[in-house]
């Protein structure tokens, strides 16, 4: 008896229900990666991502060969790959991760009824990209919760299966073969700190981050300076960890440090539950304000400082620069970049989170839309008109200007609290500095945004 197991956002071996469950009873399993075309066409297969998946995937095989076996890649439509390689392998079932986008919910369809016009079953397995699959807690009267706090308070009671351990051995057949393996050097424009990818890479910092850094992370994970979050978030996405195991790690280890990440974790499947119950928040938005945002056509000079990094206020600026170098930004950091984008320019939101999706490498449709929808006040926010003022958010985060000098050259030698705010140096001090001006007055834009909502202003 032979299996198939298609990884897609889940490129490990420890704590994967679908290569167990295709492992029980059979003599041979095939681990198939498809490079799926769909998502090369819609532009997902960004340089940043493309390179830290050909990371995965190398590790991947590696860990596969040696229990015996090797991964088998192919290229072109998920659904007729699958269905060509189980015919190769005369497989009676293929395994795989349920995952919650629109897109994956009809490539999931496709390929339940292609496999049964051939005789063969799928199997789908919940909870291997998130913790608590969308629809396993719901509120009463509704499809999906709408804001975080309930969800979370039934998340955490939620029961949650146990983490698996990596098999010994995966036999695969020989008959089957696959690609050569994409690798990592042949990506170009791809971000100079872009970290390693894999499952070893992700465990590896797991386990420093478990030493170093989770007891402290309830009270650094604002700074940005220190760096102290976990910077699971790509692992997470390709699910080089995941998402069960680390729960099950911190609820162990304990403390606050652990139940903030805990926490943090939550905010995942969150996103993921709304984006499975409102497929369409991946674009439009999830509760409309009327907004007439300014758009690449009204404001494309502001949009592009601020792509750039070249806005004037240091701090958004030092962040937009990261995301270029690492592929990756702080969480504050985010948050800022996007206050900034929506509320300062009152530039409509898709246009940030495209530019998020080109260079992040956790770049991910669930978190990243939904997060920049929060942040617009078009999402579940609570509080959707709430504006934060990038120089008061500085002061308070990045007290010292650590984080400004490191990626903003320009003001290397200027000291806090003068380098969150340049513009109001005088003489040589700021004409010897090559560092705009502000492009946006704070206070004009705060009223631009408050009369566009039509709260009073000031
Ligand atoms: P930690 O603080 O160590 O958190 C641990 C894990 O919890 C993260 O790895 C992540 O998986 C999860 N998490 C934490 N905060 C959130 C959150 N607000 N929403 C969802 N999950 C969360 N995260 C992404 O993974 N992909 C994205 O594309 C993405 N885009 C974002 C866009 C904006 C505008 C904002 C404000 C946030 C976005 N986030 C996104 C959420 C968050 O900023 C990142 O997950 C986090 O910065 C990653 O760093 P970390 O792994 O060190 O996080």
């Amino acid at each position: 008896r032979v299996s198939v197991t298609v990884f897609t956002c889940d490129l490990r071996l420890h704590d994967h229900p679908p290569l167990c469950a295709a492992l029980e009873g059979a003599d041979a399993v095939v681990p198939l990666f498809v490079r799926d075309r769909a998502v090369e066409a819609a532009g997902f297969a960004t340089p940043n991502r493309s390179a830290f998946l050909a990371d995965c995937l190398t590790d991947l095989d590696g860990s596969l060969r040696d229990r015996g076996g090797r991964l088998v890649v192919r290229s072109g439509d998920l659904v007729a790959q699958v269905c060509r390689v189980a015919a190769e392998a005369d497989a009676g079932e293929v395994h795989m991760a349920a995952s919650h986008s629109a897109f994956a919910a009809r490539r999931e369809e496709r390929l339940r009824r292609a496999l049964e016009r051939d005789g063969r079953g799928l199997v789908v397995h919940d909870a291997v990209t998130v913790a608590v699959a969308p629809g396993e807690v719901v509120p009463s009267g509704s499809d999906h919760y709408a804001v975080f706090t309930p969800y979370h308070r039934r998340w955490s009671q939620a029961g949650l299966r146990p983490a698996l351990a990596a098999p010994r051995r995966v036999p695969v057949p020989e008959a089957v073969n696959g690609e050569r393996l994409p690798a990592r050097g042949e990506v170009t424009g791809v971000s100079p700190a872009l970290p390693a990818g894999g499952e070893s890479a992700g465990r590896e910092r797991m386990t420093a981050y478990w030493r170093t850094g989770l007891d402290a992370y309830d009270d650094t994970r604002d700074d940005l300076a220190g760096d102290a979050t976990s910077r699971f978030s790509a692992h997470l996405h390709f699910g080089t960890l995941s998402p069960v195991e680390l729960i099950h790690r911190a609820r162990r280890h304990g403390g606050p440090g652990a139940q903030a990440l805990v926490r943090q974790l939550a905010w995942r499947d969150f996103h993921r539950q709304v984006l499975a119950a409102r497929p369409d928040a991946a674009h439009a938005d999830y509760r409309t304000k009327g907004d007439t945002w300014h758009t690449e056509r009204t404001a494309s000079a502001d949009i592009e400082a601020w792509r750039q990094g070249r806005t004037g206020y240091p701090v958004i600026d030092a962040a937009m620069r990261q995301l270029r170098e690492e592929g990756w930004m702080h969480n504050r950091a985010r948050l800022l970049t996007a206050s900034f984008l929506t509320k300062t320019l009152y530039a409509d939101w898709r246009v940030g989170a495209a530019h998020f999706l080109h260079w992040l490498v956790d770049g991910d449709i669930a978190s990243n839309q939904l997060n920049w929808q929060w942040v617009a006040g078009t999402g579940t926010d609570t509080r959707p008109n709430r504006v934060l003022n990038p120089v008061v958010q500085a002061r308070r985060y990045d007290p010292d200007g650590a984080y400004v000098r490191r990626w903003v050259p320009e003001l290397e030698g200027v000291g806090a609290p003068a380098v969150h705010e340049p513009w109001k140096l005088t003489g040589r001090a700021r004409s010897a500095l090559h560092y705009p001006d502000p492009i946006v007055d704070l206070a004009e834009g705060l009223d631009r945004f408050r009369r566009a909502r039509g709260l009073q202003e000031r």
